[in-house]
């Protein structure tokens, strides 16, 4: 056994390395920038723990999110493996100890957010005390043209320059050639090599359907498809096209738009059932790991490759077979070219968006956060199409450091009931429906205080009312101006101006415009995926940068496809020399006719009477029909592998010269 195996036993307890493993850990042992991208459960922290706690000092791993250090650090604790981590959730002391622990090698493994680089004792720390090598986790965050694209982690090359560290490796599981080679730049590590590995899902069979016949043949086909119960994830694009699915029978629907049960239940169905068929937008799927999912249907194509290989992945986790299948029609990328425009407005509307909240702003009596939703900054914004553009804007705002939100918030709203509350109370009180169990149950619940205006929130009301969120939600507004008053309260993210002083927000228009571009760019990839000629898998893989090596996967459609081409081909070449040799045998003694005829095995008259049944060949191609034969003959004739002969003024066939090499020599028609 190797050094480096013996470590993995004697740290981990595990017998071997996973695929690639190995190979990045040699990578990182030998003092090399590595940039390492892997899928998600390859098992990529060990590539570099193990490294960790062969060297004598420490390892510094940059990591985006506090629950990703914590969920880290514990399972190494458990291991008996000495780690920590420094963030906001530890006392200064626990600080101290930690970056200490760390200088004297004891501590093996501490983790940071990137924030922290930035602090100066810890930059002081990081000069004085330098660790072996700098790992950043979750490196496609660095690069603005990767999903998750964290400020922060722009500065951590700069601050791994000044204080002088040798070793910096990046890992992620989604980065594309581009996003890796913007993590190379922005690190400054030109040198970084880059490994690619773990992508191909040898179970999973990838299959593009074209519908070009408009909504109606497209939902045929889905109904067919789905006639074969399994369990099944179909994706759509929209909350719309989610709605109009679930109203096919057995298929249950999941977005975003939904009330928190209706998604619960739905969640517990696919979970559960054993053979579930939901319909969602991408929101469904992070965190919801059913292994036996044996299909992964698109009812429209995603927005990028990289969207679409981790949706179509959920397919069989389990390593049985599953299969993904794109139906695919263009138009639909006109879906996403709107989304996409959404979510990239154009500049004047984000400066517009600005000016309006600074606006707000200054009719505040203190500066603070503004409980301002999308749809009031829309009312008064010229040229705002939709208030998805101007969340968009708010997020670009907030990404440019102009504007800083809060968490999500869900407020109170203002009740009150306006008619007589008793005389209501009794008017409904067989509660039919679902608007009088609502007036029944809430009057009796808050009695003559329902008369003046009261704070209270839908799920209380909802709880009251013993109905879901959408369904009170529903009743609030049909009674809404009827016997009650409803003022919703304030849901969503609170904004705050970062500078107040900053009128008119400064930034690069071409940012914007490149943003944009780049993904129409990668929406278009994703076309030129569904109308590729190759392996479905290869074109996949080879999209996030991995050598297929001449790998395909043998099942996706087109491999199927050229399968069954080669085998047809090698087939007609074994017909052929059946065909040959029967020719051979019978010596120029029968025309084309009669050949054709013992060939296919037939009973006529003819053949019987001159005992041609009894003949070498007879039957031979039977499994063919008769005019396939004769087309073969006649093919074999015009390649001059069959020649005819007189024979006392018949046409007779034999085997030409040529016919007899091929026959002797080698396979290949
Ligand atoms: P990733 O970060 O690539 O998503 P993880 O590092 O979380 O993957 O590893 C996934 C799982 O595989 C973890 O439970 C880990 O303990 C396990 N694992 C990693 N390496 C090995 C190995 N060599 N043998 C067995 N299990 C391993």
């Amino acid at each position: 056994m190797d050094d480096i195996t013996g470590a993995l036993q004697k740290y981990f307890g595990f017998e071997a390395f996973l695929d690639h493993q190995k190979q990045v850990v040699e990578k990182v042992l030998e003092g090399q920038d590595v940039c390492v991208v892997m899928p998600t459960g390859a098992g990529k922290s060990l590539c570099y723990q193990l490294p960790a706690l062969m060297r004598s000092g420490y390892t510094l791993v940059v990591s985006p999110l506090i629950a990703l250090m914590y969920d880290q650090v514990t399972a190494l604790l458990n291991r008996g493996i000495a780690a920590a981590f420094i963030n906001s959730s530890v006392t200064f002391s626990e600080q101290l100890l930690a970056a200490e622990g760390a200088a004297k090698g004891e501590v093996k493994l501490l983790y940071v957010a990137p924030e922290r680089l930035q602090t100066d004792f810890f930059r002081r720390f990081l000069t004085e005390n330098p660790p072996d090598m700098l790992v950043v986790d979750e490196a496609h965050c660095i690069s603005e043209w990767g999903h998750d694209f964290r400020p922060s982690y722009r500065r951590i090359g700069e601050a791994a320059k000044d204080a002088g560290i040798r070793q910096v490796c990046a890992f992620t599981a989604t980065a594309t050639p581009v996003v890796c080679r913007d993590i190379r730049t922005q690190l400054g590590r030109e040198n970084m090599s880059l490994l690619v590995a773990g992508f191909r899902r040898p179970n999973l069979a990838f299959q593009v359907i074209e519908c070009d016949g408009g909504k109606d043949a497209k939902l045929a086909r889905l109904k067919n498809i789905l006639k074969d119960k399994k369990p099944t994830l179909i994706y759509a694009a929209t909350r719309q096209a989610v709605d109009e699915l679930a109203k096919i029978p057995g298929v249950t629907g999941y977005h975003a738009g939904m009330s928190m049960d209706v998604r619960n239940a739905a969640q517990e169905y696919f979970m559960n059932d054993p053979a579930p068929v939901l319909a969602a937008t991408n929101a469904f799927g992070m965190g919801i790991d059913r292994p036996d999912v044996r299909r992964v249907i698109h009812y429209q194509i995603s927005g990028s490759v990289e969207a679409y290989y981790q949706e179509a992945g959920r397919a069989g986790r389990d390593g049985e077979s599953a299969e993904c299948i794109l139906l695919f029609s263009f138009a639909d990328r006109y879906i996403h070219k709107f989304l996409i425009e959404m979510n990239n407005p154009p500049p004047e509307l984000v400066r517009a968006v600005y000016r309006e909240l600074y606006y707000r702003a200054q009719q505040m009596a203190e500066p603070g956060e503004m409980e301002v939703t999308a749809a009031q900054l829309a009312e008064n914004i010229a040229g705002a199409k939709s208030d998805g553009e101007i969340s968009a804007a708010l997020g670009i705002l907030e990404k440019f450091g102009f504007i800083r939100r809060s968490a999500k918030k869900s407020g109170n709203g203002v009740l009150r009931f306006t008619g007589d509350h008793e005389r209501l109370k009794i008017l409904h009180q067989q509660e039919k429906t679902q608007r009088s169990r609502f007036i029944h149950r809430v009057i009796g619940h808050f009695g003559a205080a329902v008369s003046k205006e009261f704070e209270c929130s839908l799920d209380e009301l909802s709880g009251i009312a013993g109905l879901s969120v959408e369904q009170t939600r529903r009743v609030i507004s049909a009674l809404n101006g009827d016997c009650l008053e409803w003022r919703a309260g304030f849901s969503g993210r609170a904004v705050e101006l970062t500078d107040h002083t900053v009128m008119e927000p400064e930034f690069d228009d071409r940012e914007l415009r490149r943003h944009l571009d780049y993904e129409i760019f990668r929406l278009d990839e994703m076309i030129n995926y569904a109308r590729s000629n190759r392996c479905r898998q290869v074109e996949l893989i080879e999209y996030f940068g991995e050598n297929s090596d001449s790998w395909q996967c043998g099942c996706c459609d087109r491999c199927v496809k050229s399968a069954g081409s080669s085998a047809a081909v090698a087939l007609r070449q074994e017909d052929s020399r059946i065909a040959l040799r029967t020719a051979d045998l019978l010596n120029g003694r029968v025309g084309m006719g009669k050949l054709g005829q013992i060939l296919c095995g037939s009973r006529s008259a003819s053949i019987v009477a001159g005992n041609w049944h009894r003949s070498p060949g007879f039957g031979a191609l039977r499994h063919l029909k008769s005019a396939a034969v004769e087309e073969l003959l006649r093919q074999l004739l015009d390649a001059g592998l069959l020649e005819k002969v007189d024979r006392n003024g018949y046409a007779c066939i034999k085997l030409s010269g040529a016919g007899r090499r091929k026959l002797l020599g080698s396979s290949e028609f």
